[in-house]
């Protein structure tokens, strides 16, 4: 048997051991954890849906209609007409022909990549490329070539000396970094080398483009362009689950051969209903996109005016990249010691040295909120002062 307590004592040994915090009440910005009062700038409720009282009467008015369980499989007996609605609201809000509702954006990526690609194919992969990602490519049993990040000229030299089927995955926005795929010149050397491209689009859905359509509708780009498109439902749409949007054959085939959609309980219903009550508030509220970004904007010019060095993401993902693995966790505990929650974020999540804060924000911040972060950080300035930064 391999010595288990041995690789954690090795882990806390070089800062790379993991904890959880306990939170108490509703995802927002005013957290109890472990029991005292927070102010969180950790969670990926970018728009601040995630306890909107909307959604939660949607949620409510829903359960007695649907019950409260999947009960089984789609292809069984659970494919409810809330999960087939959500479905076609979904198509009709990427603007794509069909859509189909997996149960986490983890399941989505890995049943995605393993039924479009097969042994003797070739999956191209972002070098950042979500984990997800990476453990559907494995799964596949395809090639794995992984190309440096956003490099779309090597990548298009390895299209050009690889023949058979290929495939090209890539984040929309990179989850870790904040920056964003370039949609634009990836579709056209996919186009070009006839190799079928993939975007998860986790963090780019309700928060980029017009009516928060995600990245690639923010390119300008349509399903010709990249024909599958993953969401996920968890983050600035604030309830659960994901998508996988594109042309109706393509769905079809997933629901023949995506295993992580076939072989696991539907969504319990009330969940879909919330849902399309969700996306209705992302279509039509642009106020909360537009607080989100003067959030944005306002902390890049004070953190980098204070000295910190940010990622160049324009999204509501915003690394303070710190290098060591001790002095971002050193940092995230000073912060803590004000009030404050932002997680420190080390290897393998990010390459070694490149261990960071996480900073993410959300429309239910307040500028008050801001400020408090910004006075906190100005104060913890000094912890890096002896510290190489990564980049
Ligand atoms: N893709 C990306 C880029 C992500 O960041 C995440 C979650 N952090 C996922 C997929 C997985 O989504 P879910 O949380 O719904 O499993």
């Amino acid at each position: 048997m391999r010595n288990f307590a041995e690789e954690i004592e090795q882990r806390k040994q070089t800062g790379l051991y993991r904890t959880r915090r306990l939170v108490s009440g509703p995802q927002q910005p005013e957290l109890t954890v472990n029991g005292k009062p927070m102010l969180s700038f950790c969670s990926n409720d970018y728009l601040g849906l995630a306890n909107h009282p909307g959604n939660l009467d949607a949620l409510r008015n829903a359960l007695p209609e649907t019950g409260l369980g999947g009960a089984a499989s789609h292809l069984i007996c659970g494919h409810h007409t809330a999960h087939h609605q959500l479905e076609e609201r979904l198509a009709a809000f990427t603007r794509r022909s069909s859509a189909l509702f997996f149960s986490t954006g983890y399941m989505a990526n890995m049943g995605v990549i393993s039924a479009l690609a097969a042994r003797g194919d070739t999956i191209f992969s972002d070098r950042l490329n979500h984990a997800s990602i990476i453990d559907g490519c494995i799964l596949s049993r395809a090639t794995i070539r992984r190309y440096p990040h956003n490099d779309v000229a090597a990548l298009e030299t390895m299209l050009a000396n690889t023949s058979g089927h290929k495939l090209v995955v890539t984040d929309g926005v990179f989850s870790m970094d904040g920056d964003m795929a370039p949609l634009k010149e990836l579709a056209r050397v996919c186009k070009h080398y006839d190799a079928l491209l993939v975007v998860d689009d986790a963090h780019g859905i309700g928060v980029l483009g017009p009516e928060g359509r995600g990245s690639i509708a923010e390119c300008g780009l349509s399903e010709d362009d990249v024909p599958v498109l993953i969401g996920t439902l968890g983050k600035a749409v604030g309830t659960s689950g994901a998508f996988v949007a594109g042309p109706e054959v393509l769905m079809d085939y997933l629901v023949q051969k995506a295993r992580t959609y076939i072989y696991t309980t539907a969504m319990p219903p009330a969940i879909a209903i919330a849902t399309c009550a969700s996306i209705d508030l992302i279509e039509r509220d642009n106020a909360r996109r537009d607080h989100l970004g003067s959030l944005i904007s306002e902390f890049r010019v004070r953190a980098t005016a204070m000295g910190y060095t940010l990622m160049d993401s324009r999204t509501p993902i915003q690394p303070i990249m710190v290098g060591d693995n001790w002095a971002a966790m050193a940092l995230s505990q000073a912060l803590e010691e004000q009030g404050l929650l932002v997680t420190a974020i080390r290897p393998p999540t990010v390459p070694v040295g490149e261990a960071r804060l996480r900073v993410t924000f959300s429309a239910t911040h307040s500028f008050e909120d801001l400020e408090r972060l910004l006075a906190a950080l100005n104060s913890c300035r000094h912890l890096l002062d002896n510290t190489d930064l990564a980049v």
